[in-house]
């Protein structure tokens, strides 16, 4: 129960701007509650006036009684609107709010957790959350509606109502059981589903990739085997529930005897008519349910804290860490940083970095070159701050990146990577990704320049093309030249190439490289490359080993003093001739 008052208090607070509707919608389940409670007592009086033969209160009763019901039904028509709206708009807040979150969560984590994780708690968790006011309107006013009833048995016969309330005890522990066992089973069952989910979602993404290496039997299987695993997590919660309800119909069917047996006992003995006799039997069928609204009503409540706690965890920072930046705030940087002992591992005593510094001067060009895996992409995720440093320090204009704020950082740095992400939106709204108030004309300059203008021309809809998920429509050479058109956009002073001209064929590559070449000396960029031939003109190369800086120097120094170095552009050269 304090669970969910504290859920119901994190809830509400996505209802800032429903709280007029909410009132509304409160004042009118009152009537609904109110109606609820009068009804079942003047029925019960419109049997007696029968039973009495007073025709005429009958008549009059009976139009109380049906004006009534029609004012319930306005009433209700104008509450499930109300609920309604109030519904959908909880639900996008708290999606909004759930997305934005699950975008500060740290790179870590993510790696470490299957987009299922996600897409579960974003869609139907945050939907039971959602939903919790519905839920306690209907269950509330339902449940009131019946303790009307429960009135009504009293003032017609009390050992009746005692007999009743026997019963209702007894089914209610019943439930009880069942809503515990209901409670260890849901998460059992979600936990499979995230797994499910998450794979389905790798199914989807990765299809075309699956189709190519002809792994579709292998993929379906395994989509098999989660879902079985699913659907098992499901059979024995359904039989624990069924087994349970099988107890209740049972308990309640022996109370069905009993009431006939009182009722009969109460008549003979003049102590009830007939007539009431029917209304308490009819009654007790209605008020049965009282202990389903309980029931149901503690089995949304499960759910409702289940998922308050799926969704809440991550907005509260309680289950996944997210990203810590500094309050020091730099406008526009001038681009030197630098690397002091920098030591870092993604996953415990697999070091990557290891004690490596280096400095880079504003308006420099600086290439890393190495083998894969010596982290050359790492240094640029550090520099992002994707991940945090275990050991050292890294400073953009003399200061430490953990205290500047996440703006000072990204939003003075430009990624353009191997293959970039490209949305399934237009071209056009693409590069306004990173840049809202993009003009017409400062679109087609970093289009041009990236040497993707023409080709957009070509297009049926020309800028306003839409790309398809990742920017599918498009080819590996497309995308980069798109990425780095959005970088030219964003304009920032140090820009970052991680291989990012590596799908292009070799007169696209020196287009964009004469596109580089005329961003040199106006900012820092720090270049990693495949083809030595493309970074040869840098200001300074480092050269790295297993993560560190094995020698650094000019494309000429290199060559005479880095074997490794020499090798390397060597065995490329005869690459080329080949
Ligand atoms: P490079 O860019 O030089 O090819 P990377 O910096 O990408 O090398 O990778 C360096 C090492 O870190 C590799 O051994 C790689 O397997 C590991 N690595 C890279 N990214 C991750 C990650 N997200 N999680 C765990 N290990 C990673």
């Amino acid at each position: 129960m304090k669970n969910f008052l504290r859920n119901l208090k994190l809830t509400w607070k996505y209802t800032k701007t429903q709280r007029i509707k909410i009132l509304s919608f409160l004042i009118l389940n009152i009537i609904t509650i109110i109606i609820g409670i009068i009804l079942p007592i003047l029925s019960a009086n419109q049997i007696i006036q029968l039973t009495n033969n007073s025709l005429e209160q009958l008549v009059y009763i009976t139009l109380v009684v049906f004006g009534i019901e029609v004012l319930r039904n306005i009433v209700d028509y104008i509450a499930r609107m109300f609920m309604q709206i109030i519904y959908r708009e909880t639900f996008k807040e708290i999606q909004i709010d759930l997305g934005r979150e699950i975008l500060k969560i740290e790179n870590k984590c993510l790696d470490e957790n299957s987009s299922g994780v996600f897409i579960q708690r974003l869609t139907s968790d945050v939907g039971s959350v959602a939903e919790i006011f519905n839920v306690l309107n209907n269950h509330v006013t339902r449940i009131i509606t019946n303790i009307g009833i429960l009135i009504a048995i009293f003032l017609i016969n009390k050992f009746a109502l005692i007999f009743i309330i026997i019963m209702l005890l007894l089914v209610f522990l019943l439930e009880k059981r069942r809503l515990q066992l209901y409670d260890i089973n849901d998460k059992s069952v979600r936990n499979k589903n995230e797994s499910a989910v998450g794979f389905i979602s790798e199914l989807i993404r990765g299809a075309r990739d699956i189709k190519m290496l002809n792994a579709e039997k292998s993929c379906i299987n395994e989509l098999k085997n989660r879902i079985t695993d699913v659907n098992e997590e499901k059979y024995n919660f359904l039989k624990i529930d069924k087994k349970w309800q099988f107890f209740r119909g049972m308990t309640i069917d022996v109370f069905d005897t009993g009431i006939v047996f009182l009722l009969i006992y109460l008549i003979l003995n003049q102590n009830l008519e007939v007539a009431m006799a029917l209304v308490i039997y009819n009654y007790m069928g209605k008020v049965i349910h009282i202990v389903d609204y309980l029931g149901s009503l503690a089995e949304h409540i499960e759910d409702f804290n289940n998922s308050c706690e799926r969704v809440f965890n991550i907005i509260n920072e309680e289950e996944f860490s997210k990203e810590i930046f500094g309050k020091k705030h730099l406008e526009k940087v001038n681009g030197n940083f630098e690397f002091k002992d920098v030591s870092f591992a993604y996953k415990e005593d697999e070091i990557v970095l290891k004690d490596l510094s280096f400095k880079v001067n504003a308006k420099e060009t600086v290439a890393f070159v190495g083998k894969t895996g010596s982290g050359k992409s790492t240094i640029f995720n550090l520099l992002c701050k994707m991940y945090d440093i275990k050991d050292g320090k890294i400073t953009i204009d003399g200061v430490d990146i953990k205290e500047l704020d996440k703006d000072s950082i990204r939003g003075n740095i430009t990624i353009i990577s191997q293959s970039p992400y490209i949305f399934n939106l237009s071209i056009r709204d693409n590069l306004k990704l990173v840049k809202q108030d993009l003009t017409e004309n400062e679109m087609i300059d970093a289009c041009k320049l990236a040497c993707i203008h023409d080709f957009i021309l070509t297009l049926k809809d020309g800028y306003d093309t839409i790309v398809g998920e990742g920017g599918i429509s498009l080819s590996g050479g497309q995308r980069q030249r798109l990425a780095i058109a959005r970088a030219f956009v964003q304009k920032t002073e140090i820009i970052l190439l991680d291989e990012a001209t590596s799908a292009l064929d070799n007169e696209t590559q020196n287009n964009i490289k004469k596109a580089i070449e005329n961003l040199q000396d106006k900012y820092t960029i720090l270049i990693i490359a495949h083809r030595l031939s493309t970074i040869i003109n840098s200001d300074r190369i480092l050269y790295l080993n297993d993560g560190k800086i094995e020698a650094e120097g000019t494309h000429k120094e290199l060559l005479k003093n880095c074997k490794a170095y020499k090798t390397l552009y060597e065995s490329e050269d005869i690459k080329i001739e080949n």
